[in-house]
């Protein structure tokens, strides 16, 4: 056992101390002067494809931390990709007659048809290794796309964004139940909930069952919320408007956080914390039933996606390396890393590596 304190490091060849089990999508990012209306067609200036999807985002802040982590995941799969060149090109030189509508027609059927086998999911499976996380159980499928978040930005930063979780959803209990030895062994089991809600539930019980402690970031929220996933929950940890949705209470303030952190650790939760953006975070524990507020850096921020997910994937790495820590502590330090996150432009590429960050946070 370390001491307080001190790093609780892997031994050599040991399984993965964080787990998640969750999501991985690819964000299709449009950037525009304006939002278009209904209907209208408008010109963007800027077009990137980022790595994205709450699951994965929380994964890779751990492992930039230094985490030893692995992502239970599902994408995905992209076989053969030199027959879907020769289709294509099959398309190109044999669908000739341009003014042939039935023509056409075939030649977008089939054009759609190879875009639904997309290769980001091949794609992600090697931003996960790039990332040094453990891919066993990224499981790929052919039934369907790989999750996409089509996100149009606008000069203010405000967005409009459309998610289709695809294969995401196709992750089951008898995936869990495949990687039973990669999360019976965890330090840190966390899931959210861009996968089927059943699954992480499954996954929840499992890390329980087996007395890994359980991290649960309720995102994107569900009003009516399964009881069980309280009481399954050693952390619970969501934002403001995910606090708002579960309680019903309007969350503005640290007291307002309290309130609601309350409300939901009366539900069976151990510990509950309560993020709040700028305003850093509000705890709350079994032990320590008062709610507290952790003020965060003032910074400038660039961009604030995925501030939530560096923090999460941050207490997954203190949870897991510095167990002997205050809660507290481990809460100052997730804002510090959350903070860096926000004051650099896009989502796991705005994630800090443990090499660029001070060595008192470890
Ligand atoms: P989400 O990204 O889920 O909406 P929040 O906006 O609450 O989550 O942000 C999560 C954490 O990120 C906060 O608790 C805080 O530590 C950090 N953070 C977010 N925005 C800022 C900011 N403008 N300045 C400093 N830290 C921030």
């Amino acid at each position: 056992m370390a001491a307080s304190g001190e790093p609780c490091r892997p031994g050599r060849g040991e399984a993965a101390a964080v787990v998640v089990v969750g999501s991985c999508m690819t964000d299709l990012v449009s950037l525009a002067h304006r939002l278009p209306k209904t209907g209208e067609t408008i010109h963007g200036h800027k077009f990137f494809i980022g790595f994205g999807g709450k699951g994965a985002n929380q994964c890779v802040q751990a492992a930039r931390l230094g985490a030893k982590t692995s992502l239970v995941c599902k994408c995905f799969l992209l076989l053969n990709i030199k027959k879907l060149t020769a289709q294509e090109g099959h398309v190109g030189v044999k669908g000739s007659d341009w003014s042939d509508p039935e023509a056409l027609l075939s030649i977008q059927v089939e054009g759609m048809a190879q875009v639904g086998k997309d290769s980001f999911g091949n794609n992600y499976i090697e931003n996960l290794k790039q990332n040094d996380i453990s891919t066993e159980f990224a499981y790929q499928t052919k039934d369907a796309a790989t999750g996409t978040a089509s996100i149009i930005v606008n000069n203010e930063g405000q967005n409009i964004i459309v998610i289709v979780a695809g294969a995401n959803l196709l992750l089951n209990t008898e995936d869990l139940r495949g990687a039973v030895s990669v999360i019976s062994r965890a330090r840190v089991m966390l899931c959210q909930l861009e996968i089927s809600p059943a699954t992480s539930l499954g996954a929840l019980a499992m890390a329980r069952s087996s007395g890994v402690k359980t991290l649960f970031n309720p995102a994107p929220a569900i009003a009516d919320l399964d009881p069980q996933f309280y009481t399954l929950s050693d952390v619970f940890c969501c934002n403001e408007s995910e606090a708002e949705i579960l309680t019903g209470l309007t969350v503005g303030s640290p007291a307002d956080a309290g309130k609601a952190a309350l409300m939901l650790m009366g539900r069976g939760c151990q510990v509950v914390i309560v993020t709040l953006g700028a305003g850093g975070c509000v705890m709350l524990s079994q032990t320590e039933p008062t709610p507290k507020h952790i003020p965060t850096e003032t910074v400038k921020a660039v961009d604030t996606t995925g501030a939530g997910d560096s923090f999460v994937g941050a207490l997954a790495f203190y949870l897991a390396y510095y167990p002997h820590l205050s809660l507290e502590e481990m809460l100052k330090r997730s804002n510090f890393i959350a903070a860096v996150s926000v004051q650099a432009a896009g989502t796991q590429s705005s994630y800090p590596y443990r090499k660029d960050l001070p060595i008192h946070l470890f």
